[in-house]
Formats: C-alpha cells, structure tokens, sequence
C-alpha cells in the first residue's frame, strides 16, 4: 500500500505538464487582490533531488524537465529549438530554475513547494497539505519546517479526500484544489470522482485540477469522462489537456518497471472552473511541449474544453 514514493518521477512529463497548469492556474488567481486558499490532497515529499538515489534509479526526468530545460533554456539566444516560447512554459521553467540558482537542475519541486512559491503573504494566501505516506510525510513536515512560513502551509498525515472536506467552502470563497493521487490502488479512480461531486456541492465555485495517467486500464479511461458529466451536470466549465510523449524506440519497458510507472508514457490534467486564460494559453503550450519532449510512437498532445 506504501509503496509508490513520488521521488522516483519527479520532474517527469507527467510533472511537466501538471505543474505548468498549476503555475499557470496561480498566476492567473494572484491577478485579483483577495486572498485564496490552495488546498493539495496528495502532496508528496515537497522537493527532489534530481541528482539523488531514487531519480537516478529511474531517470524520468531526463524526459522530462531536463530535457524541456535542454531544449528551452537558452530561449533568449539563437541556440533555442523553439522560438517564442509559450509563456506558461516560460513560467514553468523560471519558476523551476529559482529552485536551482547555480543554473544546473539539481532541485525539483514537488507541488507543495511550487505552490508555495506562488502565495502572497500580504493577501494571506494559505496552503493545506494533505500526505499519507509515513516516510513522505515527514520528509514533507521537515521541508516545510526550513521554509519558516509561519501559518501560511500547514500539512497533515490524514487522507486528502477526507481532509479536504473540512476546508471547502474557504473563508474567502477562492480556492484551488490539486487533486493528484499516485492511483496505485484502482479504488483511487473512483474516489477522485465521489471528491469532486462532493466538493462542488460544498463549493461550487472553486477550482478543482485533477491529474490522472493515460494507462490502458478502464478506470483511467473512464476518469475524465466521469470529471466532464459531473461539470457538465453541475453547470460548470472545464478543460481537459493530454500530453503523450510516446514510446521510447531504444528501451524496452519491463513489466516490473511499468508497475512501477516508469513506462508512464501520457497523463492528462482535467481542471474544472478554469480561468478563462487556461486554455488559449495551452493551447500554446503543448504543440511545443509535444514538439520537445515527444520522443516516438503515439506521440499526441490534445486539449478540449466544455461547459
Ligand atoms: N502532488 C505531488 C507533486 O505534484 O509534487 C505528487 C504527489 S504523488 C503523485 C501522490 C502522493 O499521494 C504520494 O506521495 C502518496 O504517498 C500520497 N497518497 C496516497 N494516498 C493518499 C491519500 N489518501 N491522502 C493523501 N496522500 C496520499
């Protein structure tokens, strides 16, 4: 039941892609002056070291952020593989390189830390951090601890479906919540959906982002077709956004290792009541996420929106 520990993908696509959506979902809400509470269910470790034991036994980073960085990190010169680079990717990667001041992708930040980031102290932005992991959580507490950032991030060793009900509706009546389980235990599927119908009957206006994996597995499948009726029936907006990278040619994933998620080759991020700037702005962004970090195979990258 423990066994998924996100250090071993941190910084891959599937990063790639759900951490440029919520960097540009802050962005966007930190345009208005009231306050808002960002509450993430499953947190992780906090922050990675792309240079330590568990990336280097998998790499996937090296699919991932190193390579967008390789690619895109010289954007102001002529050595760039893409011009005019999406500024959601801009975002994405200046956020990630302040993690890294010495220029070189040693630092990956896990969501709690990308968020936190984002918050404005003098608006009282807060944080709610959900991890259930025994060893995550506490390596989670400790990397919170150093951020010295009072009562702005709290974390919790609790359930983040259960945990989240106690904050929906927030005081200030904005809220995003990242939903982003690592779906070891298929029940995981279905209880993303009971969450988001409970919570838009707690909270109807918030923003809810919802990360799942591309698998050949019915409940992956039917996930964002569940996450569009609940929206649809709730009257509420939504984007859906897939990004596949493709099979890689020149390795051949073991069955052990696709358990594990290292043949992890698509994800899609769903986010209901978007901000109106979502998705021209991805719409930008992926024909160059897929241009970079596609590598063979099904390589596809998709956007739709409805409500
Ligand atoms: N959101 C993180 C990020 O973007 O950096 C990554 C999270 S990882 C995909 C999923 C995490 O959820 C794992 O660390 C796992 O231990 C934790 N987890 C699993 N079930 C949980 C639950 N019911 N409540 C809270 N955390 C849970």
């Amino acid at each position: 039941m423990f066994s998924y520990r996100h250090a071993f993908h941190a910084g891959n696509h599937a990063d790639v892609l759900k951490h440029m959506v919520l960097i540009a979902i802050l962005r966007h809400m930190t345009q208005k002056d009231t306050g808002f509470t960002v509450i993430d269910t499953h947190a992780g470790a906090g922050l990675y070291r792309l240079d330590g034991d568990y990336a280097d036994t998998s790499g996937e980073s090296a699919d991932g952020i190193v390579k967008l960085f390789s690619a895109l990190a010289p954007a102001r010169t002529s050595d760039a593989a893409i011009k005019d680079v999406a500024p959601i990717i801009q975002d994405y990667m200046e956020a990630i390189a302040a993690f890294n001041p010495d220029g070189r992708l040693k630092i990956y930040p896990g969501s709690p830390f990308i968020v936190q980031s984002e918050l404005r102290q003098e608006a009282r932005d807060k944080l709610k951090l959900f991890e259930t992991h025994p060893t995550d959580s506490k390596a989670l507490a400790a990397n919170i601890a150093q951020l010295q950032a009072g009562r702005q991030v709290a974390a919790a060793r609790q359930d983040g479906f259960e945990g989240l009900k106690a904050f929906l509706p927030p005081p200030s009546r904005r809220a995003l919540v990242l939903i982003d389980p690592s779906y070891e235990i298929k029940t995981d599927y279905q209880k993303v959906a009971t969450c988001i119908q409970d919570s838009l009957k707690r909270f109807a206006t918030g923003t809810y982002a919802v990360w799942y994996p591309v698998i050949p597995r019915p409940e992956a499948h039917d996930l964002p077709k569940r996450l569009k009726t609940l929206s649809n029936q709730a009257g509420k907006p939504w984007i859906h956004a897939t990004l596949a990278i493709g099979q890689d040619e020149e390795r051949n994933v073991s069955g052990d290792e696709e358990k594990r998620g290292h043949g992890l080759t698509a994800s899609g991020m769903f986010v209901i009541n978007p901000p109106h700037s979502l998705k021209p702005a991805l719409a930008a962004a992926l024909p160059q996420l897929l241009q970079v970090l596609g590598r063979g195979r099904g390589k596809s990258q998709a956007l739709e929106s409805g409500g």
